[in-house]
């Protein structure tokens, strides 16, 4: 069927997309349909048309068997991008997240279905106000009475008008006061919000951290300038330092026209650099530059799951690349012989350095840069430094044998674009027994679990684990054991 614009069809929804749309097809064409749900067959307006695919609006739900659809508990949810899929019911979300992470497995990573095991995905309890992290744009509108005042909220659609919202209903509730507090000190001190076009106005964004176990707070105010007045820092600070749990104050400077968030400068205003948060028994310092995962209560499942996955004895050396603050790191080390973290973020780094010395681990060791620039590297190093103490008996003959053994268990953590090619191959030269991989995107897990499958690995376990309740986020762990092993 030739489909053309305006045209209105009645299309039968079968899956979900990765923004939470409606993929239905005609003719095997796919044609994506944003707040539409599988099980649904509607009448759908034809947008646009793709070569591969088209989209469609949805003007009406004609038939619905079990699609869980549900009234979204938050008002602008239809707005928001930030949850996608609110109008779904939570069992819903959770079957479709299972569902995902194993079809990017079998269809993309080749993996043979039966020969793996697939463990119930990690639920959450309450997918409610569980985000540690807020980072809301601020800028000048008129209320309804005509008055010009910052407000702090989203983006509507794809414009950079801003509908006004504190109260997200997957943040911590006390976001809502802190951004409040925020605002109320820029409009008693007459500080103007950021506009864009005309690139004037101070105040870019608000960013702020809550650590979930200590109630720990860091607020930070993203900036177009180099610095703000002593009266207006006395000032923040007098506002800010009444709530309870406050820790850290910070500006960062970002004076470039751009969308990225944070500048390279942090200025500590007040308070101290890092604020301290708890995963298991386990403390840590968290910078603002750091990653730290957003949702403190499911983070510890998948940590927790890492570390079954990873099956120590006390005897094991273990790399953690990707390693951030050290949260994985430093979760495996009472289990392992000696870990070495990887990580890019110099700041990030040195936090781990820090958690290694709060906790007493004194078998975990840090490196900043690449991972694929630093792995190859140490490994060369390391494998020198053995063969030249003759600990593994006769020399390697070849650069396979040369790396071998230096690593048990080697953990991955990559951001959504997997691991680099670089790094891949040095792992399989490292011929870890075992690699456990932890995956924000399941469709880069896949590519990289095919590379390392074509070298020798075979996945034996799969745990999702939901990090981003009311999103299309996906999460996941996933045992890949060297086949030989
Ligand atoms: N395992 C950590 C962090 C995971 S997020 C945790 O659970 O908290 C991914 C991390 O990879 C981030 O800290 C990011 O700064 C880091 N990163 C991104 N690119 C990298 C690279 N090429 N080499 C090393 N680390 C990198």
């Amino acid at each position: 069927m030739e489909l053309k614009k305006n045209q209105e069809i009645t299309l039968k929804i079968d899956d979900l997309g990765n923004n939470g749309e409606g993929i239905g097809h005609v003719d095997g064409y796919a044609l994506f349909v944003k707040d539409a749900l599988p099980g649904e067959t509607i009448r759908a307006r034809i947008m646009k048309c793709k070569k591969k695919y088209g989209f469609a609006r949805m003007m009406e739900v004609l038939e619905c068997s079990d699609s869980g659809r549900v009234k979204p508990k938050c008002p602008v949810a239809r707005q928001c991008g930030g949850c996608t899929l609110q109008h779904l019911s939570y069992e819903k979300q959770l079957a479709y997240k299972e569902k995902k992470v194993k079809d990017c497995l079998v269809r993309i990573g080749g993996l043979d279905a039966e020969k793996v095991e697939w463990l119930p995905i990690l639920a959450m309890e309450t997918p409610w106000q569980y985000r540690n992290k807020a980072q809301f744009p601020v800028r000048m509108q008129r209320d309804d009475s005509g008055v010009l005042r910052p407000v702090a909220g989203f983006y509507a659609g794809r414009t950079h008008s801003i509908i006004p919202v504190t109260d997200c209903a997957i943040q911590h509730p006390s976001m809502k006061g802190l951004l409040e507090a925020v605002l109320t000190w820029m409009q008693e001190q007459h500080v103007p919000a950021y506009d864009e076009v005309s690139h004037r106005g101070l105040v870019r964004h608000i960013y702020i951290r809550r650590a979930y176990h200590t109630n720990q707070i860091m607020v930070c105010l993203v900036i177009n300038g180099r610095q703000i007045s002593g009266d207006l820092q006395r000032t923040l600070i007098e506002n800010l330092t009444g709530i309870q749990g406050m820790t850290s104050i910070f500006l960062n400077i970002n004076t470039e026209r751009t969308n990225v968030i944070l500048g390279k400068e942090m200025l500590l205003l007040w308070g101290q650099e890092y604020i301290e948060d708890r995963i298991g028994e386990i403390s840590y310092h968290i910078s603002p530059q750091s990653f730290y995962q957003v949702n403190p209560v499911q983070t510890e499942k998948l940590y927790q799951t890492a570390l079954e996955f990873a099956g120590l004895t006390g005897e094991e050396t273990v790399w953690d690349l990707y390693c951030g603050i050290g949260t994985i790191s430093l979760f495996l080390a009472k289990n392992a012989k000696k870990v070495y973290g990887v990580e890019i973020v110099p700041e990030a780094i040195q936090n781990a350095k820090e958690n290694a010395r709060l906790n007493g681990i004194d078998n975990a060791e840090f490196f900043c840069g690449a991972a694929e620039e630093v792995v190859p590297k140490l490994a060369e190093e390391l494998a020198v430094a053995r063969n030249l103490t003759g600990e593994e008996g006769n020399e390697a003959e070849n650069e396979t044998e040369k790396m071998a053994n230096l690593a048990d268990v080697v953990v991955v953590d990559p951001p959504r674009k997997g691991c680099d090619g670089v790094l891949l191959d040095t792992i399989v030269k490292m011929a870890p027994a075992k690699i456990v991989y932890v995956s924000c995107d399941p469709g880069t897990l896949a590519r990289d679990v095919k590379f390392l499958g074509e070298k020798g690995y075979e996945v034996r376990k799969v745990r999702a684990c939901d990090m981003f309740g009311q999103g299309g986020h996906v999460e996941s762990v996933c045992l890949l054991h060297r086949i030989d092993s």
